[in-house]
């Protein structure tokens, strides 16, 4: 038995997490009860000893959340919330490049959180298109590399949106991420049955001629006989750390009858459907040129299913530049503005501040389009996007790094006070 296992919190805290839907999602929603390490079960009482341990758990979490709330030690008091406007992040690329924060990232998170000459405190949130981490695990590592807290609350993964798929699908296939993190953010989503590559692999070693497990990877991989399997669908939601491997057993479902492993459809379209969590070809890392991404694998499948049947394959992507990934963003927003600053009203402008103009960019601007409110797109020098090119997708502003984009904002909007109190006041009715 493993030292430790996790424990879900206890039923009054279970009832109170809903399943997200396109409709009402919102930050608390995206907040997960906490994880309780489970002592040895030799050193656990007999009977609710597990309760008492989430109990415990559950306390602790609460009072953080208090403290959380009742302490801002970045925030002068003198600051003032605006409920004018709000900044939302890419991540990579913008404030983290191979793992380490963008230098001018810290003092731009200062400046929101109240330390500028105008004393305004601008509440914000983030949305990469990265995952293959709980949203919990990747808030902690930002919350360290940012020096500032970021909470759940605050926070869309490229995978996220793909929760509200638990409800339509049972038995599925995930691939990417490292290890088994990947097969338990699906579980956290709710699927019920995940199935990974290393469970095929491990039921079936010829499936992949040039790649075998490692120990590790078989003792975490599933043993079952995968005869009996039918998966429903098929999630990439991180980047594969095995493209070839991947590849052949997504392609062997894809040409399967209704997703059953050995078989072979006559026409190539009775396999399972394919969703990746985003669709950025390339992304930022510490190397001096851009890397491929998850858009290159899915451009890679469409294109070796085409040379294999001769046949299309339609593939769905979520993340930016997707509408509902912004709608969701928004919605987010509005939750945690409501929560954390007691605004209960959609901001006038929201900043969004990116380094792919294909997602960041083209995503902002066309939700601009629809949205009641202003989102105003600026591109940032440090990511994707390299001066020198004219980005495909044009930015409202374009800037050197993501401090200059917080300080663009910041001045704009009170130059737009400024012109506001200067102009003739309307006529107000007056009972
Ligand atoms: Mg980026």
């Amino acid at each position: 038995m493993s030292v430790s296992a996790t424990l879900r919190p206890p039923q009054s805290e279970r009832n109170h997490v809903r399943r997200l839907s396109g409709q009402d999602a919102a930050g608390q929603d995206l907040t997960k009860g906490p994880t309780v390490v489970v002592p040895e079960k030799h050193l656990m009482a007999p009977s609710d000893a597990h309760e008492v341990a989430a109990s415990i758990e559950l306390a602790r979490h609460e009072l953080e959340q208090y403290t959380l709330r009742s302490e801002s030690p970045s925030t002068p008091p003198e600051s003032q919330v605006t409920d004018r406007f709000a900044y939302a992040f890419d991540i990579d690329g913008v404030l983290i490049r191979g793992g380490k924060p963008i230098p001018e990232a810290i003092e731009a998170m200062k400046l929101l959180n109240g330390q500028n000459q105008y004393g305004v405190k601008v509440p914000y949130i983030f949305v990469t298109n990265g995952g293959g981490k709980t949203e919990q695990e990747r808030c902690r590592q930002l919350s360290d590399q940012l020096e500032i807290e970021v909470s759940p609350g605050q926070f869309i993964c490229g995978h996220t949106p793909m929760r509200e798929m638990a409800q339509k699908y049972s038995t599925v296939l995930v691939v990417g991420g490292e290890g088994e993190k990947c097969r338990h953010v699906a579980e956290g989503y709710g699927f019920k049955d995940v199935v990974t590559p290393g469970d095929i692999i491990k039921d079936n070693t010829d499936t992949t001629p040039f790649r075998k497990l490692t120990d590790e990877e078989w003792e975490n991989s599933r043993a079952r006989n995968f005869n009996k399997v039918e998966i429903e669908a098929i999630f990439v939601f991180a980047d594969s750390r095995d493209w070839a491997g991947d590849q052949q057993i997504i392609l062997d479902l894809l040409m399967s009858k209704k997703g059953r492993l050995g078989t072979r459809s006559e026409t190539f379209d009775e396999g399972p459907p394919v969703f990746f969590s985003h669709n950025d070809v390339i992304w930022s890392t510490s190397h001096e040129l851009s890397r491929i991404g998850m858009g290159a694998l899915r451009a890679s499948l469409e294109a070796m299913f085409k040379a294999v049947t001769g046949k299309e394959l339609k593939t769905t992507a979520f993340g930016k530049p997707q509408i509902g990934t912004f709608q969701f963003a928004t919605r987010l927003l509005q939750q945690w503005r409501k929560d954390t600053h007691g605004i209960d009203q959609p901001p006038d402008t929201v900043y969004f501040v990116g380094d792919t103009p294909e997602s960041d960019i083209r995503g902002t601007n066309e939700f601009n389009s629809h949205a009641e409110n202003t989102w105003f797109s600026i591109l940032v020098r440090t990511g994707v996007y390299k001066e020198g090119t004219k980005p495909k997708f044009t930015p409202k502003a374009t800037v050197n790094n993501v401090l200059e984009a917080v300080q663009y904002g910041l001045v704009r909007e009170q130059q737009k006070l400024v012109k506001e109190k200067a102009a003739p006041q309307t006529a107000v009715i007056t009972e």
